[in-house]
């Protein structure tokens, strides 16, 4: 598709890169101000690291497995999407938490509901002229807004940051993640041997594992099991191929379980580069350009939660509908 095609030459007041947690939460507080907002986000499906894989007859929750609430807002967040069934109540981990319903991305795709978010758009440059922010794909220019704030994992927001607002790329900069290697199996028999609830260990290869019919809300199918590897584990494994990687974290899974499997009719691994946020950016960096045109948001700022993330797309929108209030 050419830019032609795509852009749309409406000036918005906001834009924003991103429909993970943090753009959403964002966008949901621009609207209630009364903001006219656009999302814009290069995966195919809405909230990003909030994830669902359909993969042949099997459903993976493969990015976020589960969520906890303690902030008012979130906490409020969750009781519409509770309501709404977006959401399940989960004793896991030995925690009070939530489960997206029937799926993780339920929950995010609640939380767009009435919201302009267009996917499979990948900004490659922003630019600033004459009060307006131009955000470009690799066709040309896309969308415009007054403002703008980006919400991408903070390696991919430092590189759009760097050549428009270097301050805010240097506060990207500071922070960092840990990878993460999620192997995905489905099997043919839907009586699988034992099926336990989810484990979780604390050093590798297994982190974590959770057959999706133990989810709660979950629409109970073939049988589909999902294994997130620990975080040591996973950086030392990167680079390699997912094949092995799935066929290494599947034998790893049967030996901390003492289960024997029969083999998977589908069999893959997903390398989350940027899964879980191991430090948050600098406190005393900033947040925003000094004139207030482009701001930044994401777990990155806040923690390493599905909250934090919407926690900081929310105070990230309420200091730019702040300035814009007085400019
Ligand atoms: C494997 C894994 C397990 C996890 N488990 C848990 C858990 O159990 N509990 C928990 O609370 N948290 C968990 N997390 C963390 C949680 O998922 C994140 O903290 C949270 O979802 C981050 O939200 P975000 O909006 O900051 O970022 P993201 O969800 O990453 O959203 C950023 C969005 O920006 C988009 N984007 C990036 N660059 C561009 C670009 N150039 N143009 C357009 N769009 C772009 C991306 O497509 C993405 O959709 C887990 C994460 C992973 C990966």
């Amino acid at each position: 598709m050419s830019s032609r095609e795509t852009f749309d030459p409406q000036i918005v007041d906001i834009v924003i890169i991103g429909s993970g947690m943090a753009g959403l939460a964002a966008a949901r507080c621009a609207q209630a101000a009364g903001r006219s907002v656009c999302i814009l986000d290069k995966g195919r499906r809405i909230g990003g690291r909030v994830s669902t894989r359909r993969a042949n007859e099997f459903t993976f929750n493969h990015g976020a497995q589960f969520l906890t609430a303690r902030q008012p807002d979130f906490v409020s967040a969750c009781e519409a999407a509770q309501d709404a069934g977006a959401l399940r109540p989960w004793r896991v981990a030995g925690r009070e938490a939530f489960c997206g319903a029937p799926t993780m991305r339920d929950l995010p795709a609640f939380l767009g509901e009435g919201l302009t978010i267009r996917q499979q758009v990948e900004i490659t440059a922003i630019t600033r002229d004459d009060g307006v922010i131009t955000l470009h794909d690799a066709t040309g220019p896309v969308a415009r807004g007054r403002q703008a704030l980006v919400t991408a994992p903070a390696p991919q927001a430092a590189r759009l940051l760097e050549p428009v607002a270097p301050e805010l790329a240097a506060t990207a900069r500071s922070a960092a993640y840990a990878p993460c290697w999620t192997g995905m199996y489905g099997f043919a028999d839907r009586d699988m041997p034992d099926i336990t609830g989810p484990i979780s260990a604390d050093s590798g290869p297994v982190g974590w594992g959770c057959w999706e019919s133990g989810r709660p809300g979950a629409v109970v199918g073939a049988a589909a099991l999902v294994v997130q590897a620990a975080p040591d584990w996973s950086k030392a494994e990167l680079e390699r191929d997912a094949d092995p990687i799935a066929a290494a974290l599947l034998t790893a899974w049967q030996s901390l379980t003492g289960i024997v499997l029969p083999r998977p009719t589908y069999a893959a691994a997903h390398r989350w580069r940027y899964a879980r946020v191991v430090q948050v950016a600098d406190a005393d960096a900033p947040r925003q350009t000094a004139e207030g045109m482009i701001a930044i948001a994401g777990d990155w700022i806040v923690g390493a939660r599905v909250e934090d993330a919407f926690m900081a797309g929310q105070r990230a929108m309420a200091s730019m509908l702040e300035i814009s209030a007085g400019a």
